[in-house]
C-alpha cells in the first residue's frame, strides 16, 4: 500500500506518454515549445511498464494515460495491452483530444482500455478552431461517436473561457445529455505557457450560467475525484473541477509520471524526481525508493498560486493535466 507523508493512500497513477500534441490549445500550448524532448530521452513502453508493474504491485489500482496527445505515441494500444494483460481488473483510462479516435477507438477497446475522457470545448467549428488553432471539430465529434460505438465509457472535459466559449456551457451539457455522456467543466488554470490574454471562469460563474436554464442540486465529491458532482432537475449529472479551491487536496490519491521518467507528486507543485536512470538500469528497487521519497514529499495542498504571486511554471502538456 502506498501512503504519502500526510497519511493519504495513493492508488492512482497518471502517465503522460508524450508531451507532443497535434493541437495548439490556447490554454495549454498556444505555440510549439521552443524544443521538444528528444525522442531518445523518452522512456520506452517496456521501461514505463517496468515501473507500472512495480507500482501496481505496491497498490496502484487506477491508471490514466495522457499527454500531450497520447494517441500520437505509436502503438499505444500495445502499451495498453501490456498493462491490461498484467492486471485485467485495473481501471485503465485515457485522456485525449479525440482527433485520432476515429481510426483508433476500436483498437484501444480491444487492447483493454475501459474509459476515455475527451476534451470538447466548443460545438462551433470556428470557435473549436480558434481554441485548438486547427480545424478539429468534425473529427473530434466523429471520434466521440466511434468511442461510444466501440463500447468505451466516455466523459467530456470542457474548459470555459470568458468571451470565447462561455456561451456554450449549456450547449455542451445538452450535447452530453443527448449522447448519455457525463460532462465535466474544468476551471481554466493560469500557467506561464498559456496565451496570457485568456480569462477563465470561476466555478460559481460556470454554475450561474447553468442556473439560467436549470435548477441544480449539489451532490458532492465522488470519492477522491477532484470533480464535484451536481444534478440537473431533469436527472442529468455533471461535474465541476475547481482547483482554485484546495478542498479536494485532503483526499488526493494521485501521482504523475512523465514520458521522460519524472515522478511528480502534485500537478501544482514544481518539484519532481526522476526514475529514468533507475529504470534504464533495471534497478526496480531504486525506482521504488524514489517513489517512496516522492510520496513522503507530496504537498498537503496544491501550490498553484505561489507565495510570490507567480503562477505555476508546470506545463499541462508535460504533466498531462
Ligand atoms: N491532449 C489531451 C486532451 O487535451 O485531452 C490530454 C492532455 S490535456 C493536457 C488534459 C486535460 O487538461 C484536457 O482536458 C485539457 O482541457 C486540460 N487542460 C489543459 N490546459 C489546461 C488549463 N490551463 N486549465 C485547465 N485545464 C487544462
Ligand atoms: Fe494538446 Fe491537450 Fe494541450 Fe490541447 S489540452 S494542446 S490537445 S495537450
Amino acid at each position: 500500500m502506498l501512503i504519502d507523508g500526510h497519511g493519504r493512500s495513493v492508488t492512482y497513477l497518471r502517465v503522460s506518454v508524450t508531451e507532443r500534441c497535434n493541437f495548439r490549445c490556447q490554454y495549454c500550448m498556444p505555440e510549439k515549445p521552443f524544443s521538444w524532448v528528444p525522442k531518445e530521452n523518452l522512456l520506452s513502453f517496456e521501461e514505463l511498464f517496468l515501473f507500472i508493474k512495480a507500482a501496481i504491485d505496491e497498490g496502484i489500482t487506477k491508471i490514466r494515460l495522457t499527454g500531450g496527445e497520447p494517441l500520437l505515441r505509436e502503438d499505444l494500444d500495445r502499451f495498453i495491452k501490456m498493462i491490461s494483460d498484467y492486471k485485467p481488473d485495473i481501471d485503465l483510462a485515457l485522456t485525449t483530444n479525440g482527433f485520432l479516435l476515429p481510426d483508433t477507438a476500436m483498437k484501444l477497446k480491444e487492447a483493454g482500455l475501459k474509459r476515455l475522457n475527451i476534451s470538447l470545448d466548443s460545438l462551433k467549428p470556428d470557435i473549436a478552431h480558434k481554441i485548438a488553432q486547427k480545424d478539429v471539430l468534425g473529427r473530434v465529434l466523429l471520434g466521440i461517436d466511434k468511442a461510444l460505438e466501440a463500447g468505451l465509457k466516455v466523459k467530456i472535459n470542457m474548459v470555459p473561457l470568458k468571451g470565447i466559449n462561455d456561451d456554450e456551457i449549456v450547449d455542451i451539457l445538452e450535447y452530453g445529455k443527448a449522447h448519455n455522456i457525463k460532462v465535466r467543466f474544468i476551471e481554466y488554470m493560469e500557467n506561464r505557457h498559456a496565451d496570457q490574454t485568456l480569462r477563465g471562469m470561476h466555478g460559481r460563474e460556470i454554475l450561474d450560467k447553468i442556473k439560467e436554464r436549470y435548477t441544480i442540486k449539489a451532490l458532492g465529491r465522488e470519492g477522491s475525484s477532484p470533480s464535484f458532482n451536481y444534478l440537473l432537475d431533469d436527472g442529468t449529472e455533471f461535474g465541476l473541477i475547481d482547483p482554485h479551491k484546495h478542498d479536494f487536496c485532503e483526499s488526493c490519491n494521485r501521482i504523475r509520471l512523465t514520458a521522460e521518467g519524472f515522478l511528480i507528486p502534485c500537478l501544482y507543485f514544481d518539484e519532481a524526481m526522476s526514475i529514468a536512470d533507475a529504470i534504464k538500469t533495471r534497478d526496480i528497487q531504486k525506482a521504488s525508493e524514489i517513489l517512496a521519497a516522492v510520496l513522503r514529499d507530496k504537498p498537503k495542498e496544491n501550490r498553484w498560486q505561489q507565495e510570490d504571486g507567480e503562477v505555476s511554471s508546470r506545463a499541462f502538456y508535460e504533466t498531462g493535466g
